[in-house]
């Protein structure tokens, strides 16, 4: 069995809030502890930073950022969305897929980002995660 999460979420064997999905990325609500309720645009394929993508998956990648960030303002209409992403060792990474955390954010957020809630329980991710889904339409 594969050991790496990000495999097993891609293959459907670790059940994730799935937003958006094409050949090379899929974008999911962050189920792990340290940043829940945060959509990960992440590339399929291990690629452990922004050096090892190749061109079609760095063009899959940034088109789908826009597209899940375009998509979550129309859901939620945020006054402003942080993107931020730290990936490789160096960052403590323990996966090695590229990957960018989308943040929607509203006045009063600090660093706490606690956007839309700061501890989604399950059934409130995939309320968040359909309305991202219906968006992109
Ligand atoms: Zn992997």
């Amino acid at each position: 069995m594969n050991e790496c999460i990000f495999c097993r979420i891609v293959a459907g064997q670790i059940p994730a809030t799935r937003v958006y999905e094409d050949a090379h990325v899929l974008a999911f609500m962050d189920i792990g502890q340290v940043n829940p309720g945060h959509v990960l645009v992440a590339v399929k394929a291990h690629a452990e930073n922004l050096y090892a993508l190749d061109d079609e998956q760095a063009a899959a990648a940034a088109r789908g950022c826009v597209r899940v960030a375009r998509a979550i303002r129309a859901a939620f209409a945020p006054q402003g969305l942080s993107v931020y992403q730290a990936n490789g060792k160096p960052a403590g990474q323990t996966v090695f897929h590229y990957h960018v955390h989308l943040l929607p954010r509203h006045d009063g957020d600090g660093m706490e980002l606690t956007w839309p809630v700061k501890n989604p329980p399950r059934e409130k991710l995939e309320q968040y995660a359909a309305k991202i889904r219906a968006a992109l339409g």
